[in-house]
């Protein structure tokens, strides 16, 4: 499953076995599941 962190834009490979949801890079604990689809914006009128 892959992961981005919110903070510094860096792609994360997380396993659950490990430590925990955390990015590698920076530490920062907020991170966000990668779709692999566009999700397009929807117009709100
Ligand atoms: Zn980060």
């Amino acid at each position: 499953m892959g992961y981005k962190c919110t903070r510094c834009k860096q792609k994360v490979e997380i396993d659950y076995e490990y430590t925990g949801i955390r990015c590698p890079y920076c530490g920062h604990r907020i991170l966000v599941k990668e779709r692999p689809t566009t999700i397009k914006p929807i117009k709100a009128e």
